[in-house]
């Protein structure tokens, strides 16, 4: 049966929606850190805007994701001929050490990132629903948008355009323009800075993965978390998963369109 993700919202800001350094496995106590200034002044010097794709754009509790990550177990048991446990365990070993499957194979058994890049993200997307709420508050956002991925811009573009928000982003920086250097590697930012000429001091970085947040606050851009939804099904793997405060995390939110919402109104 088909899985259908939960939908973003286009409720009204909800508690939980503008943490500021709160407890990120609970959403609770907003703005915890006194003396800290109000998210819609923290982003008022932002001029450029960057998203994640894969489970920032969309939510986590999506069956996206683990379909790419199933076509990267099928794409190596055709390629190395073991069973899906073998292939499975060593596409994390790979995943885990050099960033992505994709830069482990090329490195180890030079594989061709094209034919893997069109394997993988050869996946149905019709579970993905249109994210008008989303779509509206990226739109508000003033300044350019752009997406960072470690994904290809082809499934960048197609699931942006199943979302609904594929005009609004100036350009997709994806793991071709980084030469296969993928986020958190401090070299896939540099590339991405220069490329699109970011001035990391005025931009905004939004991540599902706090540790892809590590090397953008220390060159000043401002980060923001976006969790799963409470309650909502997580599909990433327990060492992805940030479970306390970390200094490299100036925000986070478990509804990406509210949050955003809320930074237009100012
Ligand atoms: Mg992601």
């Amino acid at each position: 049966m088909t899985r259908h993700c939960e939908k973003q919202s286009g409720e009204a800001i909800e508690a939980g929606a503008l943490d500021r350094l709160a407890p990120l496995a609970t959403g609770a106590g907003r703005f915890a850190q006194a003396g800290r200034s109000a998210p819609i002044d923290s982003f008022a010097h932002v001029d450029t805007w960057v998203f994640d794709l894969d489970n920032t754009l969309y939510p986590a509790s999506c069956d996206l994701w683990p379909k790419i990550d199933h076509r990267i177990t099928l794409y190596m048991i055709r390629m190395f001929g073991l069973d899906g446990v073998s292939c499975r365990a060593l596409q994390k070993h790979y995943y885990h050490r050099y960033g992505t499957t994709l830069r482990g194979l090329m490195t180890e058994h030079g594989t061709d990132a094209d034919a893997f890049l069109s394997f993988v993200h050869d996946v149905d997307r019709s579970s993905l629903p249109p994210a008008p709420a989303l779509a509206s508050a990226i739109a508000a956002l003033p300044g350019r948008k752009l997406i960072l991925t470690n994904g290809s811009r082809r499934h960048a573009l197609e699931t942006a355009r199943r979302l609904g928000v594929d005009h609004l982003f100036e350009d997709i920086f994806d793991i071709i323009a980084a030469d296969f250097v993928a986020k958190p590697h401090e070299e896939a930012y540099l590339r991405f800075f220069d490329r699109h000429a970011v001035e990391p001091a005025r931009a905004a970085l939004f991540e599902d993965l706090a540790r892809n947040l590590v090397f953008p606050h220390a060159r000043g851009m401002t980060t923001v978390l976006v969790t799963p939804a409470p309650g909502g099904e997580d599909r990433r793997e327990s060492w992805e998963i940030a479970h306390g405060r970390e200094p490299h995390v100036d925000f986070s939110t478990s509804d990406l369109a509210a949050f955003l919402r809320g930074l237009s109104a100012r």
